[in-house]
């Protein structure tokens, strides 16, 4: 990471992007003050075309913009690029600061992106089939996005802003993957990083908030909580196989006919005589991890349910006992109306 020095607020919310990762002549390099996170003040809201279509997954229909080639790619930070196909991002999180010609954040900044998809119809064949495999992003960014006064679970001190977590994790989801990132924090005193979704940050915040947090993180992979949500079903038979067959089957199936739809646009736009194109390249369909992970992950999301599951405990015990004992103080006054309780004497 490259840091900008003293760590005030407003300068850490515009910190700079990691500089890990391959880089081309063409694409953007961080200097020590390169800032993808822009200031409040700089902030501008981004137009909204009024009758813009819709895709598939709710983002605006692709226009121009999707088939315009790696572009998005030189947008997103460096060390991003390593480890996320999806080149839509860089266009939708994005953009050029026309005064510094940086990539700042767009605003106003949300949870959840999702892709513009495939074009409804092509009069050209697309260049890749990126378009049909695009999957949604997750971007998690609680200190930017509700100003709290997060702690340094070191010393208690309190955590600034510094710019854009340089990895970003991928997510196991019932009929796919999708990938998340989040932002980078920092103690002044200590020196100490914490990235936004790590579990110190994650339990200082309110139950509303930490809610909207959608997954379960492992050393590599993470997992949607819908999915272990799946588990939890008390049906005969539920448990980490049929789950895990459950979910080869429907990722299998998403593959299938995302590249049904590629290879049928390639089909129609293929010129009359023209030989059959041998090198079409599809997404690989990533493998869904073992029985062991999906139930160590399970686990994992017990663990962080524990207060919770203690709280309600020491409720349920808490009205058990509550009933008792209102039972036996109306039993020893006489005011019991259960025909088995013995009358106080001189009632009869
Ligand atoms: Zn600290």
């Amino acid at each position: 990471m490259c840091w900008s020095g003293t760590l005030s607020p407003r300068q850490h919310r515009s910190q700079d992007m990691s500089s890990h990762g391959r880089a081309s002549a063409t694409l953007i390099r961080p200097t020590p003050h390169c800032s993808l996170l822009p200031t409040r003040s700089t902030l501008t809201a981004r137009p909204r075309t009024p009758h813009q279509p819709r895709s598939r997954w709710g983002g605006p229909a692709p226009g121009p913009m999707a088939t315009r080639p790696a572009i998005g790619k030189e947008l997103l930070p460096l060390s991003w690029r390593k480890t996320l196909p999806e080149e839509w991002v860089g266009r939708a999180l994005f953009r050029r600061d026309p005064s510094s010609g940086k990539a700042v954040l767009t605003t106003p900044p949300r949870l959840w992106w999702y892709p513009p998809g495939a074009r409804l119809l092509y009069t050209q064949p697309p260049a890749t089939a990126h378009a049909f495999f695009q999957r949604p992003f997750f971007l998690w960014l609680p200190y930017r996005m509700w100003a709290y006064h997060l702690k340094c679970p070191a010393d208690g001190g309190k955590l600034m802003g510094a710019g854009l977590y340089k990895t970003v994790r991928r997510v196991l989801d019932r009929s796919g993957w999708y990938y998340m990132a989040t932002e980078n924090l920092q103690c002044p005193s200590c020196g100490k990083k914490v990235a936004g979704w790590s579990q110190d940050i994650l339990e200082q915040l309110d139950v509303a908030h930490r809610e909207e947090f959608p997954a379960v993180l492992t050393y590599k992979l993470s997992c949607d909580r819908a999915v272990i949500a799946m588990l939890k079903e008390r049906t005969l038979g539920n448990g980490v196989s049929r789950l895990r067959a459950s979910l080869v089957e429907q990722h299998s199936r998403d593959w299938m006919q995302h590249s049904i739809s590629y290879l049928s646009v390639l089909r129609k736009l293929r010129r009359p005589g023209a030989a059959q194109k041998d090198d079409v390249s599809l997404r690989t369909l990533l493998k869904v991890p073992g029985l062991t992970w999906i139930g160590r992950v399970y686990v994992l999301e017990a663990v962080t349910r524990l207060d919770e599951t203690k709280a309600r405990l020491t409720s349920i015990f808490g009205d058990i006992l509550m009933s008792d004992s209102t039972k036996t103080l109306a039993t020893s006054t006489g005011r019991c109306s259960c025909p088995s309780s013995p009358r106080p004497r001189g009632t009869d």
